[in-house]
């Protein structure tokens, strides 16, 4: 389709192609950036490598360097990989009680986390909540999630001292049952480091509790090691979502990337702050800008390639405003209403044109025929594309055998060139095309 761009396009643009050597020199400064944003090196491997496959012969749009190019197809491609989910904030909590497992290393930020979590649910969800501490290895560890809990106003399970953490977890579950509670969220002990018992302690608790979602709370300025982490936790337990703490702090946050590549799951949260409304929804645009760290030229090309649209949208329509409607024009409306959804879905949002979609759909007009008019189109010169007034009767039956259709096809086709061609003028006229074409671009 696009191997022969339409001569408006090609005048207005003027493109060239990634070369290989552009896209590798250009990711040689990517990858730098990704490891010192502390993404795991295996996972910046990875991805670098799959850009350069990606990036290679793609156009570069006007007065962008190549490299800047790539690294806009960079920051797509990692908004593309950190995007887990539409709606990362919702977690699948309804059939209450439901329960929810946090788990973690120590100190990462999964009390902290928990008592955030749960303000968030009753605050914006409306939901009765009880927290469940299930760290008896850290002393003083059940305190800390009671004194949060009466700080946000959420209640927790009474402490009994000597339980280990299967029998507190069933004691919650019995709890948030009969207490009438939307959700329970059961805070698990960390270690420093993934150990057999801890994995061990936390399977036992996953048995009993059959969590909805357990979430994998990183510290977000975690670095080469998240992979291990996210790796071990999820394999052993099942993890369904991310929660990324820290992220207030200096650091890029790679290890958001380094977590949606080793887990595949969608990352939900991320803490911003000690403070207990610190906790936000995950927005992949802002994070893959941070990792990068080149927000400056990916604004640049995005304004660079506006602009270029727009350009582009505005010449067309100062030539249609002149009654300057040829073939190319017919075509690239044509191609535009395939996109997006035929002719009744194109002419519905162009003022004006309802009456005319009607006409022309009553005059046998569908879908499949805009295929087989961009074939025609297809299948003039250049020259009987720029005007159309050259089609004379031999010329007419060499294009319709072109396309392999009959030549009152292609009358068909030359009698709505007119129509439209007309149409535009009068809309121009009357400023409406200005309105019209703002629905089609
Ligand atoms: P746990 O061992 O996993 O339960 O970790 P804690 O919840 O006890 O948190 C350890 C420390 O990290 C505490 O001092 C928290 O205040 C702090 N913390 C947790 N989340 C964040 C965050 O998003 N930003 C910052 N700056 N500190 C946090
Ligand atoms: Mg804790």
């Amino acid at each position: 389709l696009s191997e022969r761009l339409s001569g408006v396009f090609d005048r207005l643009t003027k493109q060239g192609a990634l070369s290989e050597e552009d896209v590798k020199t250009a990711l040689r400064e990517v990858r730098v950036a990704l490891l010192e944003a502390d993404v795991s090196l295996p996972v910046a491997r990875d991805f670098v490598k799959a850009i350069q496959q990606k990036a290679t012969g793609q156009a570069v749009t006007k007065s962008i360097t190549p490299g800047q190019q790539v690294v806009k197809i960079v920051h797509d491609a990692l908004i593309d990989t950190l995007r887990g989910s539409d709606d990362p904030g919702a977690l699948r909590i309804d059939n209450p009680p439901a329960p929810i497992l946090m788990v973690g290393l120590q100190g990462s930020g999964k009390t902290t986390t928990t008592a955030k979590l749960a303000k968030r649910l009753k605050e914006r969800e409306g939901k009765r909540v009880l927290m469940a501490s299930l760290d008896v290895n850290r002393p003083a560890a059940m305190e800390q999630l009671q004194i949060l809990g009466t700080q946000i106003g959420v209640d927790t399970l009474p402490i009994v001292k000597g339980e280990d953490p299967v029998t507190i977890a069933k004691r919650a579950k019995t709890q948030a049952a009969m207490g009438g509670y939307d959700v329970y969220i059961l805070d698990t002990a960390g270690r420093l480091h993934i150990d057999t018992d801890l994995i061990a302690q936390a399977a036992a608790v996953r048995d009993v509790a059959k969590p909805r979602e357990t979430l994998l709370v990183v510290d977000g300025l975690t670095g080469q090691d998240a992979v291990n982490v996210a790796t071990e936790f999820d394999d052993k337990i099942g993890v369904t979502g991310v929660i990324l703490t820290r992220m207030d702090g200096d650091g890029r946050g790679g290890a958001a990337l380094s977590m949606r590549a080793v887990t595949g799951k969608p990352i939900r949260f991320v803490g911003l702050g000690e403070k207990l409304d610190a906790l936000e929804t995950f927005e992949p645009e802002r994070i893959a800008g941070r990792i990068l760290g080149m927000g400056d030229i990916v604004s640049l090309v995005e304004k660079a390639q506006a602009t270029i649209e727009a350009e582009q949208a505005e010449r067309m329509m100062k030539r249609f405003q002149k009654g300057q409607f040829n073939m190319n024009d017919l075509r690239m409306q044509l191609e535009q209403m395939q996109k997006m959804g035929g002719m009744e879905g194109v002419m519905g949002m162009m003022p004006g044109m309802g009456k005319m979609a009607k006409q022309v759909q009553d005059a046998g007009f569908d879908d499949k025929i805009i295929t087989r008019q961009i074939a025609l189109v297809q299948s003039m010169t250049r020259k009987e594309r720029a005007n159309p007034a050259l089609l004379q009767a031999s010329r007419k039956k060499r294009i319709a055998a072109g396309a392999g259709l009959e030549v009152s096809e292609l009358n068909k086709l030359l009698k709505m060139h007119r129509q439209m061609a007309d149409m535009m003028k009068k809309m121009g006229k009357g400023g409406m095309l200005k309105q019209a074409m703002k629905g089609m671009f």
